[in-house]
């Protein structure tokens, strides 16, 4: 049997008893155990005594060449770690190269802002302000690094991109990191950290991984801290309310639940280019890694005339998805990861069921190709409907994390269409697809609010569009309310998480020096 190890104070460590047990889900073959790893005070005191003098040490420029170093890590194993992703996290291939090649990107994206930044080790943060009688008093907002440790306790899907992303903001930033991936998919991570020790790409204590549970890992933050997290919104709750998280003000960055939507204008006939955009993109978020992506479309508004056309339309691309064995190339859609999470999202659907019509897929009862029989936690793609957008409690009030979608009829008015999308309590991203300028104005206004991001599908983009449901490194992921009011990505917006504002009073020629 495979352990996945801990990396902890500079050595891999196997741990003590098992505590979880990693499977292929499509066949259910056993393929590796975590162990829990012990006391863990010893590796938050290796991350703050090593790791953090030794990036604080380095310019951005050069902890941007740390990035570059991982980024080219990946690419060189690019093959190795798709095979585990499709192994491991029932990932067709096309679903593992958006996780592997995601995760290069992102670091790549950062490792160039780390360039643009320069040789420096503070940033400023807007203007020199004059606070004194004279321009010779003044003020300076600076962003220093965080004199701590950047906890990240990740979610089961992206296991690559998902430790990439979060590490490319606090590596640049100057944090020393310990990430813990879930424990059901942590395949793919664990090759990744093994794959940077080799190459040596990072200094002694600037990333630590812990393969299993996190054990008393929070008990040992301290103030200057981050704590970062996505899973679902019960854990969430549970680590923001962590006694010691709690009593020393640790930051806390959320990415949790969220129920995204897709609303397609009035004006927008399906056979134009902006109503073909519209059902890809709903497709491919419903199938795309088996739906379980934080960012895929699970409401789509449609106005009421146009319902039937669209259903008729979905129905067809969704019976044209082969669903099984992901290793198989004439499979377009896996299995969901792991057994809790199909029990998870059938009973979802179940509970759609009493509240909605079924037009594709029923209850997601699914005869799998190239598995054996009575193998595998599949779910077959479903697409339910209802005529009542606005009275469909079900519709808004639970993220199902599989590939199920809901369209909703609603009467076509923009307002009316932002009213529901926030019906979500907050969103990591929202969808609107029309080429009429005052409607998409209309809807920008009362959406905006609500969501981390607004795409805006139309016409003149379609061509170019990487669609809803894939998190840029230039722009915001995080939305507020449901889906946890964290902020992560956006350029350098995601590195000031893991940064101290500081405001700096004093002679304007000794500030203008200290940021230049
Ligand atoms: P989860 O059950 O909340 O687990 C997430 C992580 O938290 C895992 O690493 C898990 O470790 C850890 N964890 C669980 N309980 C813990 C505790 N008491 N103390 C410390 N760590 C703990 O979520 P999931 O099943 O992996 O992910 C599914 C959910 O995440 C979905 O609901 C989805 O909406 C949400 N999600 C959101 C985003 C986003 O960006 N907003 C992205 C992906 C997923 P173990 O695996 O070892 O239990």
């Amino acid at each position: 049997m495979k352990i996945l190890g801990s990396y902890l104070c500079g050595a891999w460590s196997t741990g003590g008893a098992t505590a979880g047990t990693l499977v292929n889900p499509a066949t259910e073959e056993v393929l590796a155990e975590v162990r829990g790893a012990g006391s863990l005070g010893p590796a938050v005191a290796h991350a703050r005594d090593r790791g953090g003098p030794a990036l604080r040490g380095l310019t951005y420029a050069a902890r941007g060449q740390v990035l570059a170093a991982m980024a080219k890590v990946i690419h060189g194993a690019r093959e190795e770690l798709i095979a585990l992703a499709v192994a491991n996290g029932g990932n067709t291939r096309g679903d593992a190269k958006f996780d592997i090649d995601g995760a290069a990107g992102t670091l790549a994206h950062y490792a160039e802002l780390g360039a643009r930044l320069g040789e420096r080790r503070l940033l400023a943060d807007g203007e020199p302000i004059q606070v004194g009688r004279t321009a010779r008093m003044a003020g300076q907002h600076v962003w220093a690094p965080r004199p701590g440790v950047a906890v990240f306790v990740n979610a089961f899907n992206f296991p690559a991109w998902g430790i990439a992303e979060k590490a490319a903001c606090a590596l640049l930033a100057g944090m020393p990191v310990i990430a813990k991936p879930a424990s059901a998919t942590a395949l793919v991570a664990h090759r990744l950290a093994e794959l940077w020790v080799e190459a040596g790409c990072l200094p002694e204590g600037a990333l630590q991984l812990l393969c299993g549970p996190a054990g008393d890992l929070l008990d040992h933050l301290r103030g200057p801290d981050v704590l970062s997290f996505t899973g679902s919104s019960d854990t969430a709750r549970v680590l923001r309310g962590h006694p010691v998280v709690v009593a020393e003000s640790v930051r806390v960055n959320v990415e949790a639940d969220s129920l995204n939507a897709a609303v397609l204008g009035p004006d927008v006939e399906l056979s134009s280019e902006t109503g073909q955009l519209f059902l890809v993109d709903v497709v491919r978020d419903m199938t795309q890694k088996t739906g379980q992506k934080c960012t895929a479309i699970r409401r789509v508004m449609v106005p009421a005339a146009r319902a039937d056309e669209v259903c008729d339309a979905i129905r067809d691309r969704l019976a044209a998805i082969a669903v099984g064995d992901p290793a198989r190339e004439d499979v377009r859609m896996g299995p969901v990861a792991t057994a809790a999470q199909r029990r998870d999202v059938l009973a979802g659907i179940a509970r759609l069921a009493e509240a909605t019509a079924s037009v594709h897929g029923g209850l997601g009862e699914v005869t799998p190709v190239g598995v054996p029989a009575g193998k595998g936690f599949f779910v077959g793609p479903v697409l339910r409907r209802t005529d009542d957008a606005a009275g469909c409690d079900a519709l808004h009030d639970r993220e199902v994390f599989g590939p199920v979608s809901t369209i909703a009829a609603y009467g076509g008015g923009a307002a009316e269409a932002a009213a529901l999308v926030a019906r979500g309590a907050g969103g990591l991203v929202a969808s609107a697809y029309s080429d009429d300028r005052a409607w998409v104005t209309g809807f920008v206004a009362e959406a905006a609010g609500w969501n981390g991001r607004l795409y805006l599908g139309s016409q003149k983009m379609a061509a170019q569009s990487p669609g809803p449901g894939t998190a840029l490194p230039h722009l915001l992921h995080g939305g507020p309310g449901r889906a946890g009011g964290g902020e992560e990505l956006g350029g350098v917006r995601g590195v000031e998480r893991y940064l101290q504002r500081c405001a700096l009073e004093g002679d304007a020629s000794v500030l203008k020096a200290l940021v230049e």
